[in-house]
């Protein structure tokens, strides 16, 4: 599904003296690279607050317990997403409540939103799955008047855009209170490990946020609050540096190789290709495809046969799962169903070339002529 080893030959010389030096330096903890690497991804991100954590599950978890939500606080999550985004919500005592996508992009909407709140509602984590945001504008205005907390989940979409009403562009992450991303090896951004990060226009939350980080203390030994050990290592931060300055390329990368197949799979009226949203640009964490019509189980073991990997993100909507079963009472939300039984994603990262991309799509072509 990703080509690492690729990506890493290609800036080789600069990752191996990166992480050397810091088995030299033995400044293993919290050593400068983890400080540079976050001012690095602070100017990145246009300004506010970068606050390295271990990964990006716990970049969740930590961005709720400085919002300060108490136990049965309702707190609104998608039913299609990665089951990290609702675990912190569980795990913390807080409520998931559960809301549908739409067909298109895949991510929650304003509308659903709105119509899951209730009296003990507290925040909003929106996922940019896949790669595009979700469309935040109408989102923040709801928030704003329902005066909740809007935490972004952008393990997935970090180096993507959006652009408000008025022009104004912001990274996703940047826009919430609080925005949590991974730098789990395959995302968009990844090291050669575990790592996360939150990222805040608050100075306030930020300071909250790397208290909680390093057990609640304020200054060593004298601990304000119950927090966790989350850190970022200095190798992780070191490889980070190297790979941040690249990637808006990757981003290009991954998006020129979405146009590729988007093109071969326009002539396959049973295949519908990713939607791009006008006011989001796309970097394409995944390529996901959904199968209009046939059996999308059949498909993937017809690229399996062919050598061809295919995953099905995601297969079970977070409902479903045996332990996330009893936060449901409702019914079946049907966008989710829908896509979890028709989804399909294909190889997506930084170094296809339009060979490896013809081997998949002829693949994928050959079961739709059988
Ligand atoms: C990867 C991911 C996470 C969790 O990140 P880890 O670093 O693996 O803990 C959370 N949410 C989403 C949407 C993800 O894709």
């Amino acid at each position: 599904m990703v080509d690492l080893k690729t990506q890493y030959e290609k800036i080789q010389a600069e990752i191996d003296r990166a992480v050397l030096d810091v088995v030299s330096s033995t400044e293993y903890i919290n050593g400068p690279e983890v400080r540079q690497f976050q001012a690095d991804l602070e100017a990145y991100l246009g300004g506010g607050y970068v606050i390295p954590c271990a990964n990006g599950t716990d970049a969740l978890q930590i961005a709720m317990m400085a919002l300060g939500l108490k136990a049965g606080d309702e707190v609104i999550v998608p039913a299609f997403t990665y089951v990290a985004t609702a675990e912190v919500i569980a795990l913390l005592g807080l409520t998931p409540v559960m809301v549908d996508v739409d067909p298109d992009t895949f991510n929650m909407t304003t509308a659903l939103v709105e119509a899951a709140i209730t009296p003990r509602t507290r925040a909003i984590v929106p996922v940019h799955l896949f790669g595009q945001s979700v469309d935040m504008e109408p989102l923040l205005e709801l928030a704003r008047r329902h005066n909740l907390y809007v935490i972004e989940d952008n393990a997935q979409a970090i180096g993507a855009d959006y652009t408000f009403a008025n022009g104004i562009r912001q990274k996703t992450g940047m826009m919430g209170d609080i925005g949590c991303t991974s730098f789990f090896p395959s995302k968009n951004l990844g090291c050669y490990g575990d790592g996360g990060a939150m990222m805040t226009r608050d100075a306030d939350l930020a300071k909250r946020m790397r208290m909680i980080a390093n057990h609640g203390q304020d200054r060593q030994y004298y601990h304000a609050k119950v927090g966790v050990n989350s850190r970022l290592d200095s190798i992780q931060a070191a490889i980070l540096r190297v790979k941040l300055p690249h990637l808006d390329e990757y981003c290009d990368a991954r998006r020129h190789a979405a146009d590729y197949y988007d093109a071969a799979f326009a002539e396959i009226p049973q295949l519908k290709t990713p939607v791009r949203q006008s006011n989001s640009t796309h970097v394409f964490h995944q390529y996901t495809l959904v199968l209009l019509e046939g059996d999308r189980d059949a498909l993937r073991q017809h690229l399996t046969e062919l050598h061809i990997p295919a995953m099905i993100y995601y297969p079970v909507p977070l409902y479903d799962q045996q332990a996330f079963s009893h936060y449901w009472a409702g019914g079946k939300l049907p966008v989710t169903e829908s896509l979890c039984n028709s989804v399909i994603s294909l190889p997506m990262h930084t170094e296809l070339t339009s060979e490896i991309q013809d081997i998949i799509i002829n693949a994928v072509k050959s079961y739709f002529e059988k």
